[in-house]
């Protein structure tokens, strides 16, 4: 792809927050090209989940701008509704609707939110837990499944009202181990679809495969941020430094 075809999606302009006289985000810029998969790391409290959070405003920052498929958040005239429609959002908890069926858990936003009706919603939740791997698990409760199962179908509802930008936030952290895998696989294979992805993660070997950028946060700042190769082969920032020798 040419330099002139390639699309800012999430651009991010020195962007402060605070939670009382906690600095949670110091003047955090960062843009995010179409097709792009970031991968955010640092430690805990360094502000990764608020960052995210800002994206999709369920935290709206105290000064700096976010610009999100063109469509700046702080502008009045924005709806913000239409904006969350194109952000698909995956947790480390599931929030699934835990008495309604796998494929009604796929469904619901969708046709609630007046997007498809209910064939068309129907179908597409079919194929996606194709994607998923989990076709068999249509009509179960989400009771029924282990976490790692969960955090598929949770993939796939976000994935349901056709996103052009997901977010992760820790996806796999609250699974047991033998549960990782399948749910990393799952977003590899949307990385290589081609979807714009930003994601927190602690899985380092995901990271270096599958990510084209790392963003090292610490102390609510981007200490340093670049390829894979770069960030975890040779570091540059101290604290990053001494990040990777206590996770690696
Ligand atoms: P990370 O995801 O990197 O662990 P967070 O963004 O969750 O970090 O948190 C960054 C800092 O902001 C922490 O000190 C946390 O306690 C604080 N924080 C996060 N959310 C809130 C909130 N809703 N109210 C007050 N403080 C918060
Ligand atoms: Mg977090």
């Amino acid at each position: 792809m040419s330099e002139a075809q390639t699309k800012v999606k999430v651009h991010v302009d020195k962007v402060n927050k605070s939670y009382g006289s906690n600095h949670v985000l110091r003047d955090i810029s960062l843009d995010i090209n179409e097709n792009e998969v970031v991968v955010m790391i640092g430690p805990s409290g360094s502000g990764k989940s608020t960052f995210l959070r800002m994206l999709n405003q369920l935290e709206t920052p105290d000064n700096g701008t976010i610009v999100v498929d063109g469509y700046d958040l702080s502008d009045k005239g924005t709806d913000i509704n239409k904006v969350r429609e194109n952000i698909g959002m995956v947790f480390q908890g599931f929030n699934l609707f835990n008495n309604y069926t796998v494929l009604e858990n796929i469904m619901l936003a969708p046709v609630e939110l007046g997007k498809m009706d209910k064939e068309k919603a129907e179908k597409k939740a079919r194929e996606l837990l194709e994607t998923v791997g989990l076709a068999e698990k249509a009509d179960v409760s989400v009771n029924s499944l282990s976490g790692g199962q969960k955090q598929r179908i949770a993939i796939a509802r976000a994935l349901a009202m056709e996103p052009d930008i997901m977010l992760f936030d820790e996806p796999t952290s609250a699974l047991d181990p033998e549960m990782v895998g399948d749910v990393l696989d799952v977003m590899k294979n949307l990385a290589e679809s081609g979807m714009t992805m930003i994601i927190v993660t602690h899985e380092m070997g995901f990271a270096k495969q599958v990510a084209d950028r790392v963003v090292f946060f610490e102390s609510g700042k981007i200490q340093e941020s670049g390829v894979p190769e770069q960030v975890f082969n040779a570091p540059k920032n101290e604290r990053l430094q001494e990040f990777l020798s206590k996770v690696m």
